[in-house]
C-alpha cells in the first residue's frame, strides 16, 4: 500500500527505506542535549535512524554521523548503547 510509505525512514548510513521498527532510532534531546536510543516518541529532538545491523553501525561511526547529524560528540556510552541494541 502506497500509504505506508510515510511511516519509513532512511538509514543514515546505508540509506534505504525501512519500516521504524527495524531501525534504531538515535535522538538528541532539545532540552538536555542528551543521546537517547530507541526511546519511542516520548521525547523532542533530533532523531536520526540506522538499520540494526553492525555494517550500518559501525559505517555511521565511522563517518562521524553522530558528529555530522546530532552536533555532538560520540561518546563510549553511545557506541555501547548501539552495541547492545543489537544483542537483542
Ligand atoms: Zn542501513
Amino acid at each position: 500500500m502506497k500509504e505506508d510509505r510515510k511511516f519509513l525512514r532512511q538509514c543514515a548510513a546505508c540509506k534505504s527505506y525501512k519500516q521504524k521498527e527495524d531501525l534504531i532510532r538515535i535522538t538528541k534531546d532539545y532540552k538536555t542535549e542528551k543521546i537517547h536510543i530507541n526511546l519511542g516518541n516520548e521525547i523532542n529532538g533530533r532523531s536520526v535512524y540506522l538499520c540494526k545491523s553492525e555494517e550500518c553501525i559501525n559505517k555511521f561511526l565511522s563517518k562521524k554521523g553522530i558528529e555530522h547529524y546530532l552536533k555532538t560528540k560520540t561518546t563510549e556510552n553511545i557506541k555501547e548503547k548501539l552495541y547492545t541494541v543489537l544483542k537483542k
